[in-house]
């Protein structure tokens, strides 16, 4: 067999391992990417939660500190209904009374919603914080899982990438180069096998003429159709 012919074949099947890896490696970067993605998410959903809660209690607090100032004021101005002299105070008196009165309602609505959240919240977060636990763990086992696996990955590719280098420098670099050319018109496949005539790049009949020329294995032969080089396997 042609020397050139026979390194073209080895060189074709070293990269198509290469991209099958390169792709691999490429979805598992991904995937662990998406894995610190679901898990910063999570978190950011647990701090938020307690975040709220904090506020709430604050606001709650802020609430029943205004009601009780309101009854202070309440009880203050029920001691001065006895000891106002003219009905207009009076009148005034009891406007001011209603005003209050309303505040406090207003604000007990208010207390009561901050009450019922606080509750919410704190069955909520007991549970946030058991789904946070087990997806913490889950996460981290899938990444270290992942990240084994991109190391071998990562080992492959490079023990691919000597080969390469061995085989392109035994090449000579008319071949090397068309070979380069026909692997990026033709989706990474440059050199195929011809299967019971057929090549099978393009999957189109070769002449007979050009079948006897590839059994021979003395010169670089293409395909009439699809241009890539072939090869018979004995
Ligand atoms: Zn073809």
């Amino acid at each position: 067999m042609l020397k050139d012919l026979g390194l073209l074949i080895s060189l074709q099947n070293v990269d198509i391992e290469l991209d099958k890896n390169k792709k691999k490696s490429e979805e598992t970067i991904a995937q662990v990417k998406e894995a610190d993605e679901k898990s910063e998410k999570i978190e950011n959903n647990y701090k938020d939660k307690k975040e709220e809660s904090k506020t709430t209690r604050i606001k709650k607090r802020e609430k029943e500190k205004k009601i009780d100032e309101i009854d202070l004021m309440l009880v203050k101005h029920d001691n001065e209904k006895y000891k106002v002299k003219s009905k207009p105070e009076f009148e005034a008196l009891e406007r001011e009374i209603s005003v209050l009165d309303n505040k406090k309602r207003e604000t007990e609505d208010i207390l009561l919603e901050l009450m019922e959240k606080e509750e919410e919240l704190g069955q909520f977060i007991p549970d946030l914080e058991e789904k946070l636990e087990k997806t913490r763990i889950e996460l981290n086992q899938k990444k270290e899982s992942l990240k084994s696996e991109l190391s071998d990955v990562s080992r492959l590719i490079e023990q691919l990438g000597k080969k390469r280098e061995e085989l392109t420098h035994q090449l000579d670099p008319y071949h090397l180069k068309l070979y380069e050319q026909l692997r990026q018109r033709k989706e990474g496949l440059a050199v195929v096998l011809v299967k019971k005539n057929i090549c099978q790049g393009c999957f189109m009949k070769v002449s007979p003429s050009l079948v006897e020329q590839i059994k021979h294995q003395e010169e670089i032969t293409y395909c009439e159709n699809c241009n890539r080089i072939l090869f018979f396997l004995k």
